[in-house]
């Protein structure tokens, strides 16, 4: 660019863009380097944007996903066009299922071309296929209109609902040139992305009508209430109240797990019993069995009254009657709950809570006792336990957990005791968002991660360990290793020489991959051991890969959603 008299200062595609972000307080991109988005990446480099460079663009863009979950602006997702772009759909279909924001924008080819179908390199008509798929999705076309698409994005990310929004960048938009003065005046800087909603005052109070008319209520905290951070008040809810509550699994220590309140232990009862529940940024999906049926059967089925606070009007009766919706941001709505309240709130009836402590005691005692059987070969309970003291000590760690068994046995046997500390599988209850989550957790908080995975579900993003030793991020990945998906005892039928399909390589060393990047590895067949090297691995904040030895026949089919599975009963013998 030369700058004198004659030819004004000019600006590019790629200088608007960075700007545009840069302006709108983007720090981080994460994406995987390739045509046509190659300079661009090194240009925000240069100009102080973190670049974080993945194998896989599925792991970037769910690195983008969880960076929105945890600090509610937009994560930003960069890939190339269309394998690239399809890599990276995954993860945004899957951050708008999860309401969380992020943007995926993809380089695209030639529109005269692919709108011509004459097979441009890489052609794919991505916007139309993004679409349906995501919360909105917009194309630039005009390098003085990059502001303006840059901020719709941003918009439409982080307000009302949270979710995934799709951005095309056409190659020859990043080259374009146009006035830099002009240019920089074409950025807008976006006022109140997400505004606060306030709720109706009638609503609120038909809300509160109905939780003091409550006898058994109940209420159940969503990682929408999670990703509000609005952690005061919802405590300051639950205990004005004295309303016991139900954390989903990504609402774990919003309150701590271990609170008198808490009724994650004696979850069934509480589901069934419940006269008036209070949902807070949670949707009864089928992670609540649709609020309906057997779960949440016993004596106040048909009289169950529920309240729900939600951003989305829209979510409102999706599976039952919602009897006081509370339509607003979670922070207003509880706010607006507790001023109501005045100071002469009377406490749920003690036959409620007492008969919650009791069964709870119960249960827990039960747990306790299976984590201290320890037995060889170590089992989930055994690996659990020890991971369940180190977090205790060191709260601050976020968790990172995906596989069957371990998803399971984890979100029960290990608490949580700080808010936005537990990244999982989620509302689609995938797998493969492990290390994905695992960077961003430590790009964007710099806290120590502990990435809890079944070693079917590390297998999904395991090449990203390469990501996470060359930013040396502190990062320690426990595999719970028991040679399979379930279990690694399942046998081939037909008697033939393959394995059978869910059964892995036996006594595998994932410890050696991080091994291979410069990381630390550890093979751990013990409580003990796993302790010690999950202790030194916080410590020295090194890349570390712990290869947990399981017994293999330990693990149930699909984990605790077996009911989901079909079964051919010519299998069952
Ligand atoms: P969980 O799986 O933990 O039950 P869900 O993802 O099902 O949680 O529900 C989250 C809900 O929270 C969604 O319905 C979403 O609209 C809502 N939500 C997200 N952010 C906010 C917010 N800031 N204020 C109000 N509701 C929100
Ligand atoms: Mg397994």
């Amino acid at each position: 660019m030369t700058n004198n008299a004659q030819s004004p200062e000019l600006t590019d595609g790629f200088h608007l863009v960075i700007d545009a972000m840069k302006l709108n307080g983007i720090d981080t991109i994460f994406t995987v380097p390739g045509i046509p988005i190659t300079d661009f990446t090194r240009m925000a480099q240069a100009a102080g944007i973190r670049v974080i460079s993945f194998r896989h663009e599925q792991h970037a863009g769910n690195a983008a996903a969880a960076a929105g979950f945890l600090t509610q602006k937009p994560g930003i997702c960069m890939t190339v066009s269309a394998p690239g772009f399809l890599n990276g759909l995954t993860a945004l279909a899957n951050a708008t299922t999860n309401c969380f924001p992020m943007i995926l924008i993809s380089g695209s080819s030639e529109r005269e071309i692919v709108d011509l179908q004459q097979g441009d390199y890489e052609e794919m008509d991505q916007l139309a296929i993004a679409k349906p798929l995501c919360k909105a999705a917009f194309r630039v076309l005009h390098a003085q209109d990059i502001g303006v698409g840059i901020a719709r994005a941003i918009r439409s990310a982080v307000s009302g609902r949270p979710g995934g929004v799709y951005l095309d960048l056409p190659a020859k938009l990043f080259g374009q040139t146009m006035d830099a003065e002009a240019g920089k005046k074409s950025l807008i800087e976006v006022v109140d992305p997400a505004p606060r909603q306030i709720p109706a005052p009638d609503a609120v109070q038909r809300a509160l009508d109905m939780l003091k008319g409550a006898k058994r209520p109940l209420i159940l905290l969503g990682k929408g209430a999670a990703y509000a951070q609005v952690d005061a008040d919802i405590r300051a809810l639950v205990e004005t109240t004295g309303i016991p509550y139900l954390p989903m699994s990504m609402a774990k220590g919003l309150i701590p797990d271990n609170h008198d309140l808490s009724a994650s232990a004696a979850r069934s009862y509480v589901l069934a019993e419940a006269d008036v529940v209070l949902l807070v940024g949670a949707r009864l999906n089928w992670l609540l069995s649709h609020g309906k049926g057997k779960t949440w059967g016993g004596p106040n089925a048909a009289t169950r009254q529920f309240i729900q606070i939600d951003i989305a009007p829209t979510e409102i009766d999706s599976n039952v009657a919602i009897a006081a919706p509370l339509i607003g941001d979670i922070g207003s709505c509880v706010s607006a709950l507790l001023a109501g309240m005045g100071a002469n709130w009377s406490k749920p009836p003690a036959d409620w809570t007492g008969a919650i402590t009791e069964r709870k005691d119960k249960n827990l005692a039960k747990m306790a006792a299976t984590l201290t059987l320890n037995p060889s070969p170590m089992n989930f309970h055994g690996a659990l336990g020890a991971i369940r003291d180190v977090i205790k000590a060191r709260p601050d760690a976020i968790v990172v957990n995906e596989g069957a068994n371990t998803l399971d046995f984890a979100r029960s046997i290990v608490d949580m005791y700080q808010p936005r500390k537990r990244l999982d599988v989620g509302t689609w209850g995938i797998m493969g968002i492990g290390m994905g989550y695992a960077v961003a957790a430590a790009v964007v908080t710099g806290k120590p991660v502990i990435a809890i995975e079944g070693d079917s579900a590390f297998g999904f993003s395991g090449m990203e360990v390469e990501t996470i030793c060359r930013y040396n991020l502190p990062v320690c990945v426990v595999v719970f290793n028991n040679n399979g998906i379930y279990r690694g005892t399942d046998v081939n039928a037909s008697g033939g020489a393959d394995v059978a399909p869910t059964v892995f390589v036996k006594g595998a060393r994932y410890d050696k991959m991080m091994e291979a990047f410069g990381g630390v590895g550890v093979h751990a067949t013990t409580p003990q051991e796993l302790t010690l090297a999950l202790n030194a691995a916080i410590a020295s904040g090194k890349p570390t890969l712990i290869n947990a030895v399981i017994d293999e026949t330990a693990g149930t089919e699909s984990g605790r959603i077996t009911n989901l599975n079909p079964k051919s009963a010519a299998l069952k013998k």
